[in-house]
């Protein structure tokens, strides 16, 4: 860690995410426009109050559900989710039994190597990226839409985060049931997913471990339950409405934070 961010900072955690990125950005994982894209996640977190709200929890859940049940299930990572939350996204698929794939959007085989150490160095049990068989995904020119044959192509369920709405659409179009981790409800991805997570993406991350765990406990039928009746406009509703709530409150009272 270059700069010291002492733990009673009012923003440690933000900082500290802030200082992972620009870490992972030295070290070739993160590319330049990934900051940038994260400062666009930051400003929706700031706006909702930088916490899992309960329309969050809600699709973490069933996210988690679907990645216990579903026969090909993959999480997908770029360099930010990586960079960002490593070691729980490797716990997320030691609990789940989904494997990962490295997917970027600005794609270099010297990138992907780098991310694949870095989740393997975590304990991931099996990562495809540099070795398998690719495949492009139709509707997408070469190399955004390359994806392991073996992973993304013929998985039927996959968690994306951080994730461009050109991808998620693509891959909607070729039948993939699709949760993705993105702050920003407006997005194109927010708006194409299956299940929207409206959440920051490592705490989504860590909720979705301890989700995980907790299923185990559970009866197969109970876990499938979780799964029916869900509804992502609604929730997509709840997250555009605490928006608005806060956004009220701040309107009405001048401030939003009690310093
Ligand atoms: P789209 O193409 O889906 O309309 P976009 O153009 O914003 O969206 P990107 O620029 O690829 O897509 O940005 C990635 C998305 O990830 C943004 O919506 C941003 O709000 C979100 N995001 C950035 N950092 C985080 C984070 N740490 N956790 C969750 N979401 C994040």
């Amino acid at each position: 860690m270059r700069w010291h961010i002492p733990r009673s900072h009012p923003r440690y955690e933000s900082l500290m995410l802030r200082e992972r990125l620009v870490e992972a950005f030295e070290e070739g994982i993160v590319v330049p426009q990934g900051l940038i894209a994260h400062g666009r996640g930051e400003a929706f977190d700031y706006i909702l109050g930088e916490r899992s709200h309960e329309f969050a929890v809600e699709a973490e859940r069933v996210t988690a559900a679907h990645l216990i049940l579903s026969s090909k299930p993959i999480i997908s990572v770029n360099g930010n989710y990586a960079a960002l939350a490593a070691e729980e996204i490797v716990k997320l698929s030691i609990e789940t039994g989904a494997p990962i794939e490295v997917n970027l959007f600005y794609r270099s085989e010297e990138r992907i190597a780098k991310i694949e150490k870095l989740l393997v160095d975590h304990g991931a049990p099996k990562v495809l990226g540099t070795k398998c068989e690719k495949t492009l995904i139709p509707g997408l020119e070469s190399p955004r839409g390359i994806v392991c044959k073996e992973g993304i192509y013929t998985a039927d369920f996959i968690l994306v985060a951080i994730e461009d709405g050109d991808r998620t659409q693509a891959l909607k179009r070729i039948g993939k049931k699709i949760a993705a981790i993105d702050l920003n409800p407006f997005s194109r991805t927010a708006q194409t997913a299956d299940i929207t997570i409206i959440d920051e993406a490592l705490r989504a991350t860590k909720n979705m471990v301890n989700i995980a765990k907790e299923f185990k406990t559970l009866e197969r039928e109970a876990v499938e339950q979780l799964t029916l009746n869900y509804n992502n406009k609604t929730i997509l509703s709840k997250a555009f409405k605490t928006i608005m709530q806060r956004l009220e409150e701040a309107t009405a009272k001048g401030f939003i934070i009690e310093f």
